[in-house]
């Protein structure tokens, strides 16, 4: 029981509160172009409602045209902020789209201006509103953000109420006369306030939701070399342990890159930097891409492999080794030889939990130093090949740390 005028009165002010909402958002540090194209976009269609109330007051059509021209540049905006998104755009398609829209005017006076008006200029909403759907759908950075399915579903039901308009309801009007109209007009205004709250909201959220998930990314992010940071490592590190499973032999090696105090001493800090950062190719290079690296402080890595044999796990660690000892340019112009010492420790044997791993690979570790450095030494003995375990554990820790 709702007259239009009200439903209008409503819409004009959702979309005003939407606008400040979004052009607020768009003052702050993230997505502010399209936030703030977004806020003219919502902005644009309230002057357009504003216009569609007041149409009969201007002269022949130009009421008519005016209100649709400016309401599907409103449309026309909400798109090209999304696309923005992505630094795409579609102003030539929007310019082409507002010029159909000015045919209107020639049609003043003929047979076919009530249909115009009535049916044929929804066909620019649903072109814009099937694009904004396109768009999001597209997007990859926005891939897995949970708001990008509500986002995507509220354009396309939207350009599907429109599609109906247009294609419907001349038959509808045809059979059941003049007050089909009047009924749709109030259900297109009506979805008009529940999407000029939806649809800005969801994209407000899509864009924090967004922030949010790089801000993570980065709070895991070894700055330096691209690696996991400590926080990342242990984080995706239980993860990854929690699906491998109790018993299989998931391994950890702990680095530790050998007198790096004497190389930043020799060659600068900058070039320290440089080694650290070809050492965390070397890595990624050697583990691929199943494994997990990080930088866990200063020259100290660590990776988890999902290698379950154990020599497999060596001789991955060992080409580490060789590939750093045979490097002399790590890029930059930065010649230096570095060389590491890492410990092995596997899931299972040296313990149950990353925390228990990483002590028995920092043990191992040490023992690797205490040998002279540039070596990978095991927590545990490892099977030597012909089928037999190296001798006891003992060898390897403890006693010669001490
Ligand atoms: P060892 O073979 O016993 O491991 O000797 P080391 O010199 O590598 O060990 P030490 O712990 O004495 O020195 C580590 C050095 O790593 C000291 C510090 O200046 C340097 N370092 C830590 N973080 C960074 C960094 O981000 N960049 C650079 N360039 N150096 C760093
Ligand atoms: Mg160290
Ligand atoms: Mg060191």
């Amino acid at each position: 029981m709702v007259d239009l005028a009200t439903l209008y009165t409503l819409i004009i002010g959702t979309l005003l509160v939407s606008a400040g909402l979004t052009l607020w958002e768009g003052f702050g540090r993230f997505r502010r172009a399209p936030l703030r194209i977004w806020a003219v976009g919502w902005t644009t269609l309230a002057l357009g409602c504003g216009i569609a109330v007041a149409r009969t007051l201007l002269p022949g059509t130009s009421g008519w045209a005016i209100s649709n021209m400016v309401i599907v540049s409103g449309y026309l905006l909400v798109l090209n902020g999304v696309a923005a998104l992505d630094r795409r755009h579609y102003v030539r398609t929007s310019l082409l789209l507002v010029a159909a829209l000015a045919l209107g005017w020639v049609l003043e006076d003929t047979g076919w201006r009530v249909a115009f008006w009535h049916y044929a200029a929804g066909v620019p909403i649903v072109v814009a509103s099937a694009l904004t759907a396109f768009e999001l759908r597209r997007n990859r950075v926005l891939l897995g953000l949970r708001s990008r399915p509500v986002a995507i579903g509220l354009s396309a039901m939207h350009a599907a109420l429109y599609t109906a308009r247009v294609l419907l309801l001349p038959l509808l009007v045809a059979r059941y006369g003049g007050d089909t109209l009047a009924l749709a007009s109030k259900i297109t205004m009506y979805e008009g306030v529940l999407y000029s709250v939806a649809m800005p909201m969801t994209l407000v959220t899509l864009v924090r939701e967004e922030a949010q998930r790089d801000l993570l990314a980065v709070s895991r992010t070894d700055f330096l070399t691209g690696l996991s940071n400590r926080q990342g490592f242990f984080e995706d590190g239980a993860r990854l342990l929690r699906v491998a499973g109790t018993g299989h032999a998931t391994t950890l090696l702990a680095f530790d890159l050998d007198h790096f105090k004497a190389i930043n001493d020799q060659h600068g800090h900058a070039a320290g930097d440089q080694v650290l950062r070809s050492f965390a190719q070397v890595i990624r290079d050697v583990a691929g891409s199943g494994a997990l690296l990080a930088r866990l402080g200063g020259e100290e890595f660590a990776a988890l492999l999902p290698i379950t044999d154990r020599t497999a796990a060596k001789i991955a660690g060992e080409a580490i080794i060789a590939r750093l000892a045979g490097m002399t340019d790590h890029g930059d112009g930065v010649l230096v030889r570095a060389t590491v010492s890492i410990g092995l420790a596997q899931h299972g044997a040296d313990g149950d939990d990353l925390d228990a791993m990483l002590f028995a690979a920092d043990r191992a570790l040490y023992v690797a130093k205490a040998l002279g450095r540039n070596r990978l030494i095991a927590a545990s003995p490892l099977f030597d090949g012909a089928g037999s375990e190296a001798p006891a554990r003992a060898r390897t820790n403890t006693r010669l740390v001490a």
